[in-house]
């Protein structure tokens, strides 16, 4: 069942995982490691079923394998699911079990937040492991640094569709005001950008609007404003058959994961003249930090190389111009060629002498 599944994606290595005493279920995938060890978050869920679990963590693996590469950092792609509802499962004896199975790993997968893991279940797991980054002792909440990245994949697409990297004066509609939507808002304001923000919490909406110069919208009206930018920053599936009709926009750049419901929506948006910037490639800030976190360096060295998102994309923007094709084919074919590149370099499996 494992090898139907993972088809033709070529995962490396996919293991499973039980401890009875404290009921834990777990799935890591190690996607590719050409580039470096896995890195990918926890997700912890009361699955439909183990096949949708298995689905879920290839899946999820794999785009990991891209975002990596995405973003210039050596490292591959992994990640790992625990099955089972944290209402009812979650323990600190279960994650310390969890936590020795990544270390039987022996590096080759690094772990991370995700749904339903935080800051306190990594500092329970690095009581068993090395090999696990965003606990309480690293380099902090990477969202302003994810905020930073999506802030120049912005200026990328302006300088691509209206000849200057500069935001001032355009109009943004910023969905989602959540770490990410806020220290967005506050980037593209400095910069003299016209925001607008929603949410579904009025409140937040509310006591945003209160403290800075931005217009605010209803949730539910987001699709009926026109603006030059939108930029989803909440949740995934917002570019869809539905909404993409209703765009009145000339870009769409957000930080929100799986902005698009399916991968020929990138294809639809093209064919409506509107850019999109893959949300993998612009919003690599947070892998980014985690991966600093692990290597070594500094926040401050992170927020650099986040800032490099904005170029790499203007590069993905011209390849995908070149070839006649979207932007996220374009960013595929980039981590693709890293990839192989790397493996020019570097045999698959270590040879002996
Ligand atoms: P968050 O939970 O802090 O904020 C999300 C915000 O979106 C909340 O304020 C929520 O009320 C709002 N929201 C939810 N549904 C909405 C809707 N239908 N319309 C309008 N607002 C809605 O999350 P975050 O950390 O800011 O992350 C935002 C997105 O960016 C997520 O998709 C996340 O996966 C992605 N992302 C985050 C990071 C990071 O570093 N935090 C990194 C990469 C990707």
């Amino acid at each position: 069942m494992v090898f139907d599944s993972i088809g033709d994606r070529d995962h490396e290595q996919v293991s499973h995982f039980t401890d009875p005493e404290t009921g834990l279920q777990a799935i890591v995938a190690i996607h590719d490691t050409t580039l470096g060890p896995s890195l990918g978050g926890t997700r912890m869920l009361d699955y439909e079923t183990e096949q949708h679990a298995l689905e879920d963590v290839l899946r999820l693996s794999q785009a990991m394998t891209y975002k990596a590469a995405a973003a210039d950092l050596p490292l591959g792609g992994g990640k790992a699911v625990i099955l089972g509802n944290p209402d009812d499962l979650k323990s600190e004896a279960l994650f310390e079990a969890y936590g020795r199975a990544v270390d039987c790993l022996g590096g080759r997968y690094i772990t991370s937040v995700d749904v339903n893991s935080g800051v306190a279940d990594m500092d329970v797991i690095a009581r068993e492991t090395d090999h696990v980054v965003g606990t309480s002792n690293g380099l902090g909440d990477p969202s302003p640094i994810t905020a930073h990245g999506v802030y120049h994949g912005v200026r990328a697409c302006t300088e691509s569709v209206y000849g200057t990297e500069s935001t001032s004066g355009r109009e943004v509609l910023i969905q989602g005001l959540g770490k990410v939507g806020r220290s967005l808002a506050e980037e593209l304001l400095a910069d003299g950008a016209s925001v607008t923000v929603t949410d579904i919490d009025e409140n937040a909406v509310d006591a945003f609007a209160r403290e800075h110069d931005v217009e605010t919208i209803p949730s539910d009206a987001v699709f009926d404003q026109s603006c030059d930018i939108f930029a989803p920053c909440a949740v995934g599936g917002v570019i869809n058959d539905e909404t993409i009709p209703q765009l009145d926009c000339d870009i769409v750049a957000g930080g929100a994961n799986n902005i698009l419901a399916e991968r020929r929506h990138a294809t639809a948006l093209r064919d409506r003249g509107i850019l999109y910037a893959p949300d993998y490639v612009i919003n690599g800030g947070g892998l980014i930090t985690v991966a600093k976190e692990y290597l070594g360096g500094t926040r401050e060295e992170a927020y650099e190389e986040a800032a490099a998102i904005g170029d790499r994309l203007l590069e993905m923007i011209e390849l995908a111009e070149e070839r006649e094709t979207t932007v996220l084919e374009a960013a595929d074919a980039y981590a693709r060629e890293q990839i192989e590149a790397a493996e020019r370099t570097t045999p698959a499996v270590p040879t002996q002498l």
